[in-house]
């Protein structure tokens, strides 16, 4: 793990700041965010997704840096150019265990985004936090239908659900890392915070406040169109491969055992690794006898916030309100305050 002392000395030599992030996932509403805020911007982008991050006149980055892959963060130059690095899905994806070596400083906490990264540890988290999570199950305890979800699988592509142990053992090649999930019943929310180190909004955590920003409901197919094909008939398995996202916005009574859970997060956060900053995403299901359960935390923005946000930022910000633009204006705060080496590892 590259030393934090190190990232310190790098930011103390930044006279002032530019946002840089991958061109992908939700880069656009990164540079948006960072232009209403007067924050420069830079797209570290392949030629191939040039043309489309040059596109938006609102979204695109003032510069591009080129790379041929984005599994090569060009630290040095990104560092010349004063830049912190946001994470998103696809940076932590195509970054892999090397994202906790990169020599540029990072928004947030690397080291949550290694909890991110494991599920045991993931588990180990939310349980801490004292949230309810679906029972992990050995294959010999499978009683009921469960979620088999193999290592490193994004966007829910390749899970399976199977019903007992001689069809997972059928269908699971032998010595596969998996980990198998009770599969929750009930309806997704896909719930957006924001961890500010002195906003004045949201519920106080042991070091600042948690926001609200928004809830999204992630569409995948084909477990979210499944009708469909049931009444046409066809019989295909149900997969969980993300397409996009949907607003939402939760019955009112649910809201503050969603923000206790926020909470809940952000403390343990705290005693695990050190705390978490920015945006970050804890993923339910609702059961019909209003049980919350959650599977997953996201320690970082979340492609669901690229719906422009349901009305919570608006409560909590007065307009709307993107996590893109509360990047921007949580670091420039920080920056001003000299307080940018409390909120970036
Ligand atoms: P994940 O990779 O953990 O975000 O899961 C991908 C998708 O699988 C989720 O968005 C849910 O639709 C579904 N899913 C994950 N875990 C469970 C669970 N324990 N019960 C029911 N559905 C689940």
């Amino acid at each position: 793990m590259f030393a934090k002392e190190k990232i310190d000395q790098i930011l103390d030599s930044y006279k002032d700041f530019k946002i840089a992030t991958i061109c992908s996932h939700s880069a656009l509403q990164i540079f948006n965010g960072a232009k209403q805020y007067g924050v420069k911007t830079i797209g570290i982008c392949t030629e191939k997704s040039r043309e489309l991050y040059e596109s938006f006149p609102y979204a695109k980055p003032d510069e591009f840096i080129m790379v041929d892959d984005y599994s090569k963060i060009p630290a040095d130059e990104l560092v010349e150019k004063e830049a912190i690095l946001i994470p998103h899905g696809s940076l932590v994806e195509y970054t892999g265990d090397g994202i906790e070596d990169l020599a540029i400083p990072i928004f947030g906490n690397r080291s949550s985004l290694i909890y991110e990264k494991n599920r045991d540890k993931m588990f180990e988290w939310m349980e801490k936090s004292g949230l309810k999570t679906p029972r992990i199950l050995k294959p010999d305890e499978i009683d009921g239908p469960a979620i088999v979800k193999f290592p490193g699988a994004k966007g829910g592509k390749g899970y399976m659900v199977v019903n007992n142990p001689e069809e997972y053992y059928s269908k699971v090649k032998e010595g596969a890392k998996t980990m198998i999930q009770e599969f929750i019943v009930g309806v997704r929310a896909y719930m957006h915070y924001f961890h500010s180190f002195d906003g004045e909004a949201g519920y106080k955590t042991s070091y600042g406040r948690v926001e609200m920003m928004g809830i999204d409901r992630r569409m995948e197919s084909n477990a979210d169109e499944i009708a469909r094909q049931l009444s046409v008939g066809a019989n295909i398995p149900i997969s969980f491969t993300v397409m996009g996202n949907q607003s939402l916005v939760l019955r009112e009574s649910l809201l503050p055992q969603y923000m206790e859970m926020a909470r809940g997060v952000c403390n343990s956060s705290q005693n695990l690794f050190g705390g978490m900053h920015g945006p970050f995403c804890v993923e339910t299901i609702v059961t019909d006898d209003l049980e919350i359960y959650s599977f997953e935390i996201s320690a970082r923005i979340v492609a669901g916030t690229n719906i422009l946000e349901t009305p919570y930022s608006l409560y909590t910000h007065g307009k709307d309100y993107t996590t893109g633009m509360r990047i921007a204006e949580e670091l420039k705060e920080a920056f001003n305050k000299k307080k940018l080496k409390e909120i970036i590892y």
